[in-house]
């Protein structure tokens, strides 16, 4: 096992990333390991690994929300076409709600 800053450099090519999530070299760079990608995914979708990077424990769950990637104040996890719409969809319906409650 090597090391990259402060994550570990094991077995995780193999694990799948949130979506938008940057390529592994540059998320080991990027990521904090904060974890708020983690607690924001509305369906418990992603876990942190050993080296304290995002990975999917339900891929299947995902609705491409684009919440974990909103979150991420470091970088990374970026928008894609697909969750940059699920996040105007969800702002859209989160301004509505404030509508009905007016
Ligand atoms: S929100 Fe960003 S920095 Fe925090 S754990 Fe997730 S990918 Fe890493
Ligand atoms: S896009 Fe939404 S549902 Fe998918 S992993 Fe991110 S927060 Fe969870």
């Amino acid at each position: 096992m090597s090391t990259y800053g402060s994550h570990s450099w094991q077995a995780d090519l193999a694990m799948e990333r949130p979506p938008g999530a940057l390529p592994l070299v540059h998320l080991i760079e990027k990521c904090t390991s904060c974890g708020d990608c983690v607690a924001v995914c509305p369906v418990y979708a992603l876990l942190l690994d050993g080296a304290g990077l995002p990975y999917f424990v339900d891929k299947a769950a995902c609705t491409k929300c684009g919440l974990c990637a909103d979150i991420c104040i470091h970088g990374g996890i970026l928008l894609t076409e697909e969750t940059a719409r699920g996040l105007a969809a969800q702002k859209r319906n989160a301004s509505d709600l404030k509508v009905i409650r007016a």
